[in-house]
């Protein structure tokens, strides 16, 4: 995709800091990263969104986080990390590559987890359940 600024990234044409590359996927420093060291991980082949990413990709990208994300945190010397996909406008995915975000995490660094909830009854869960799996490809 010409105007992709990931495509950009993957290709060279714009500059950013790198912290793994190999022949399909490439990871980077986030320009305004959630946490020192904060790093998006994406395939150079253009997807416009996680579910529209091969799975044999997938599993590919995912290969890659596992081995990339254990060095991202050592790196900032963080405990923990989180590693995630945000997908779709609603989801907050604003550049339309499909990327893994690897986020660094420390104990009280100030990032605020999305909140927790209750069902209003276990019907309401089991119903909810049963949708989800009528949709599962087979
Ligand atoms: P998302 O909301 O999941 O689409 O995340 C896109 C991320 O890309 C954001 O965290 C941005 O800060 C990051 N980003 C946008 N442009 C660049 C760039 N040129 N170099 C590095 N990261 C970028
Ligand atoms: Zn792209």
């Amino acid at each position: 995709m010409d105007e992709c600024i990931f495509c950009k990234i993957a290709s060279g044409a714009i500059q950013a800091i790198k912290v793994y590359e190999d022949a399909d996927f490439v990871a980077f420093l986030d320009i305004h990263p959630a946490a020192p060291g904060h790093t998006l991980l994406i395939p150079k082949v253009h997807y416009e969104k996680f579910e529209l990413t091969p799975p044999e990709v997938v599993g590919e990208l995912l290969r890659a986080a596992h081995k990339l994300a254990p060095a991202v945190a050592q790196g900032v010397g963080a405990p923990g990390f989180n590693v995630s996909v945000n997908n779709g406008p609603a989801a907050g995915q604003v550049i339309f590559h499909t990327h893994v975000h690897i986020i660094p995490r420390k104990f009280d660094d100030g990032l605020a987890m999305w909140g927790h909830r209750d069902y209003a009854s276990q019907a309401e869960a089991q119903q909810l359940a049963q949708k989800i799996r009528s949709f599962v490809p087979r």
